[in-house]
């Protein structure tokens, strides 16, 4: 799947799914471990390494645990890497400086990968609990992320 395509893709199915949602918004409550089994097939049947599209378009909000660890990681202080890297955006939220973020390589590998923001290691967020509550949220997300938008095509599948 084309990560260029996916905002029109989400564009012809957005409907069907916001009515599907409103349809079935009391069993999604209960089908936490159903979606998860959709997130591990979608995971498993897409390469973030061929893609990358969060880290290119995205900004995650970075919080004080992730400067410090991330100063760690670079080997210089919290400070620096507020300077260097972040800047505080209209919502007074943390974020890069710039996008695609300063530390996706070419090859699509994060530089800091173990060290990484917390908004990164649970982004696509399809395989987290009470999955209900970000329905409408992983609807904005499918036109980032495959994974998603696959998650989102088989749950909805048969109305
Ligand atoms: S820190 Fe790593 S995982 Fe997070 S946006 Fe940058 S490259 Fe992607
Ligand atoms: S998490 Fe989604 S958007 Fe990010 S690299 Fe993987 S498939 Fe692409």
């Amino acid at each position: 799947m084309d990560v260029i395509d996916l905002p029109k893709q989400v564009a012809l199915r957005k409907a069907a799914w916001v009515k599907w949602y409103a349809k079935n918004k009391r069993s999604l409550m209960k089908m936490d471990r159903e979606i998860l089994q959709l997130h591990l097939e979608a995971e498993a049947d897409t390469n973030c390494l061929a893609c990358g599209n969060c880290c290119r378009s995205l900004g995650p909000m970075i919080l004080p645990d992730d400067v410090d660890r991330m100063g760690k990681a670079l080997r210089i202080k919290p400070s620096a890497v507020i300077e260097r890297y972040l800047r505080t955006d209209e919502d007074g939220d943390r974020v890069f400086r710039s996008m695609p973020c300063p530390f996706l390589g070419d090859d699509n590998y994060c530089a800091i990968y173990e060290n990484r923001p917390r908004a990164c290691r649970e982004y696509p967020h399809t395989d987290r609990k009470k999955f209900y509550q970000i329905f409408s949220l992983s609807v904005k997300n499918a036109e980032t992320c495959p994974i998603v938008f696959k998650v989102l095509e088989k749950l909805t599948a048969g109305g």
